[in-house]
């Protein structure tokens, strides 16, 4: 884990004091002066502030899970919850899933116990991109998706442009692969519906870095060390 980020967890400030700790010198791992803030702590490394030990943070859990239909993206509510599916998971509790999906759609969620990367991610300004696979009705033609391409506003609200293939089309139907940059309220749906098409299944397939690959509905996995360095 980066140094800034090991003093963070570990109680020592938000991000950008602990780079300034490092900078301003007080830092040292393994009795030397550390002055990179990305400087990688590895296991069994003793970090120091001021010769102050640091207890190691708890470690952190990501899983990506794959949401069935039916469950309400929440740590809480009447109706059941993705939630649910981690009950077996020691302090279930402090998990949470990162961005939602509606209750009627499927696919990738990332559930963590990491608030400060699940503020990340969701932050505008970061622009994660989230691709959707999407089975609408109506008349789906290149034309009529180019609103979406070019950017929408749609009652005084505006969208940021959409990445939008036809992967197959019927009659009166359409398979479309969607990839937005933000993740605002029944953003797919709304869109869709203000070009004249409705939504008949939803699955997100990738979230930043991530992908579903072959996790089945109701499943979760943890991710990779790999993984978590992409997303981290
Ligand atoms: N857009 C939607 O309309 N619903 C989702 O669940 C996700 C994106």
């Amino acid at each position: 884990m980066r140094l800034d980020r090991y003093l963070a967890e570990a109680g020592y400030g938000t991000r950008r004091e602990t780079k300034r700790l490092i900078l301003k010198r007080h830092v040292t791992v393994n009795g030397r002066l550390v002055r990179d803030p990305a400087y990688q702590v590895g296991p069994g490394e003793e970090v120091r502030v001021d010769g102050k030990p640091v207890s190691p943070p708890a470690r952190k859990r990501y899983f990506l899970f794959y949401k069935p239909a039916g469950y309400v993206t929440s740590t809480a509510d009447k109706l059941p919850t993705v939630m649910e599916f981690f009950r077996e998971i020691p302090r279930h509790e402090r998990l949470f899933p990162v961005g939602r999906l509606d209750r009627d759609a499927e696919g990738l969620l990332l559930v963590t116990d990491d608030g400060e990367l699940a503020h990340r991610l969701l932050h505008p300004k970061y622009a994660v991109p989230r691709v959707y696979r999407v089975r609408v009705s109506g008349e789906v033609s290149e034309k009529a998706l180019e609103p979406l391409r070019r950017g929408m506003e749609i009652a005084g609200e505006r969208f940021r442009p959409a990445e939008v293939r036809i992967l197959e089309r019927g009659k009166g139907e359409a398979l479309l692969e969607i990839t937005l940059t933000e993740g605002r309220y029944h953003e797919v749906k709304r869109l869709l519906s203000a070009v004249g098409l409705k939504v008949k299944h939803l699955l997100r397939m990738r979230f930043g870095p991530l992908a579903l690959g072959n996790l089945r509905p109701g499943e979760y996995r943890e991710l990779t060390e790999e993984e978590i360095q992409r997303l981290t």
